[in-house]
């Protein structure tokens, strides 16, 4: 990946005018020396957003999610680290410098770049050979046909490959390029005699590209019956990984950022079909099995994520597994449910974008909608089948965490199956293990960590407020800062802040868009917070003795009986002398 100069980030950072950035996606007021709005991250009717414009963060203190200028970027235009810098530099007219890679990193860089080059060049070549050869009149037709209007066909970059076997090959290698690097582009391959020959010939070509618009690969559909396979995708490289791509990922960025939703569908006859009918947050994943990797890149896009794929078996799995990947990553997943036999480029075909969008409004949960598929294939007249039908749904109960709406599905299933609720669970406890990849059952998984949070939410919130504290407070700010050990501190993520602040103490929030998502969060949550205070000395050593006090209750519970004496003289001697220090503010 590029690497920017420090100097430019920094000249790029000077150049933002975040209050100016924001007011585009939000409402910004003023309030006193920051900004506040209704947060662009989640719905809310009163304000809990604010913009700071002298550090140049943002920070909701409703949903917690905070960061500067790029992370903001990244986030409502859906782009990377380097896209968003990108972006940014462009709107603010800043020159940006590369850093100097390690010779090898620049020459694999350097050798990458030529394979982008290549597979632009073949991508065009596609595109030319559709528009204007005689061999593509079929392909002209077939597409037509379909109902594509010329305007997507040319915003997808759709093209043909010619039959012959060197028609993309010679012209590249008259332009300087190898066989080896056709071959590592995915689109060159070997005969048994060692000869180079074009993989995709006598096809519809579809480009895959990045969320940059980089084509990394293409997608290929036979013209005729006997064309086997009737997909054909690049073979794996050092730029195309098959199941790391959505096709239309670059089209649909923005159209997803601005509505908040992505909708995944199966092909790029579906995407075309959508984005024809102005559902334009629209990507393919390609086949029904849908890839961890996919889901991961789909929760990138937007924070709805709705699956309009096919419901059979191997897609229902590739569902549960969906929903397992997503559950972690604070994204919504739901499915909106077909009718038999019809994709979504039928729907439109029939109804046009209201006929799918009802379905989309209508869209269930994961769970919800494998129940109902579950019941729906299932015969329920003996035993057998009930039993069968409770193994079905036990790896699908397993992903409801513990809570209401668990009870209320269980009581729903064991009304159905005309048994108890109590009889449904044990049965469900007793069938073996689901086949649904993960290590440990999903719902022990998510009570725990919720529980876990919960028990620190309190402890970490103080943990926080006190940084902020020692941020507002210069000198005695930073030696308490210095004197917070790791026993002080509750969480892994208490201490990466607190030495994030150590190293940054003037100014905390400076790049924090390149720092993983929750320190990120929580820098800014205390840079927002330090604005606001002016603690004095006395304040500082308040919280720090109520810090100690917390951390030595926590050393207390966790050891043995043989020190616990000890750990419980230090702990009144604190509890002593913040008596003194609080008579001291009375
Ligand atoms: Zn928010």
């Amino acid at each position: 990946m590029a690497r920017f100069t420090n100097s430019s980030l920094d000249k790029l950072r000077d150049a933002i005018d975040i209050v100016d950035l924001i007011n585009g996606y939000s409402d910004l007021r003023r309030a006193g020396s920051q900004y506040t709005g209704l947060c662009p991250f989640h719905e809310e009717r009163t304000p809990s957003f604010s913009v700071n414009p002298t550090e140049k963060v943002y920070y909701c203190f409703g949903c917690q999610e905070g960061g500067d200028a790029i992370s903001f970027v990244q986030k409502v235009e859906s782009l990377d680290f380097a896209g968003s810098v990108e972006w940014l530099a462009d709107r603010y007219g800043v020159e940006l410098e590369y850093e100097e890679l390690d010779p090898r990193e620049a020459e694999r860089q350097k050798q990458r770049d030529r394979l982008y080059e290549l597979l632009e060049r073949a991508a065009k070549f596609y595109e030319r050979t559709l528009e204007e050869s005689d061999e593509a009149a079929d392909a002209r037709e077939y597409l037509a046909a379909r109902g594509f209007s010329a305007e997507v066909l040319k915003k997808f970059r759709v093209g043909f490959s010619p039959k012959a076997w060197d028609k993309l090959l010679v012209p590249a290698l008259r332009q300087g390029f190898t066989e080896q690097e056709l071959q590592a582009a995915g689109l060159a391959q070997r005969n048994d005699r060692g000869q180079f020959y074009d993989r995709f010939r006598g096809r519809v070509m579809f480009p895959l590209a990045d969320t940059r618009g980089r084509v990394r690969g293409f997608g290929a559909r036979a013209m005729r019956d006997g064309d086997k396979p009737k997909y054909l995708n690049s073979a794996d490289g050092p730029v195309y990984q098959k199941g790391r791509q959505l096709f239309g990922a670059d089209r649909a960025r923005s159209a997803a950022a601005k509505r908040g939703r992505v909708i995944a569908v199966e092909g790029y006859a579906d995407v075309l079909a959508l984005h024809d009918a102005g559902v334009e947050e629209s990507v393919a994943v390609m086949g029904t099995a849908m890839t961890d990797d996919q889901v991961v890149e789909l929760s990138r896009l937007a924070s709805r994520v709705y699956l309009a794929l096919d419901a059979d078996r191997a897609g229902r799995q590739a569902m549960i597994r969906a929903a397992r990947v997503a559950e972690g990553r604070d994204v919504e997943l739901l499915v909106v449910d077909l009718p038999a036999g019809k994709d979504p480029a039928d729907l439109i075909a029939e109804g046009g974008a209201e006929a799918f969008e009802v379905r989309v409004k209508h869209a269930l949960t994961v769970v919800e909608f494998e129940i109902q598929q579950a019941f729906a294939g299932a015969a329920l007249e003996t035993a057998r089948e009930r039993d069968a039908l409770i193994s079905e749904l036990a790896p699908i109960f397993e992903l409801i965490p513990a809570g209401a709406l668990k009870d209320e599905q269980l009581r729903l299933v064991a009304d159905r199956l005309s048994v108890s609720e109590s009889a449904l669970t044990s049965l469900m406890r007793e069938r073996p293990k689901s086949a649904v990849r993960g290590d440990e059952p999903f719902a022990a998984d998510a009570a725990r960590r919720q529980a876990q949070s919960g028990m620190s939410a309190g402890t970490e919130k103080s943990e926080r407020l006190f940084m902020a504290s020692c941020l507002s407070a210069g000198t005695v700010g930073r030696e308490h800062l210095g004197l917070l050990t790791d026993e002080l501190l509750s969480t892994p993520l208490m201490r990466e802040l607190r030495d994030h602040l150590r190293e940054n103490f003037e100014k905390p929030a400076a790049g924090v868009a390149a720092l993983k998502p929750q320190l990120r969060d929580a820098v800014t949550e205390v840079a927002m917070l330090s604005e606001r205070e002016n603690a004095s000395d006395k304040a500082i050593r308040l919280g720090f003795l109520q810090l100690e006090k917390a951390g030595l209750d926590r050393a207390l519970t966790g050891s043995p009986a043989g020190e616990k004496a000890k750990i419980e003289l230090k702990r009144q001697d604190v509890i002593r002398r913040l008596g003194e220090l609080s008579a001291e503010f009375a």
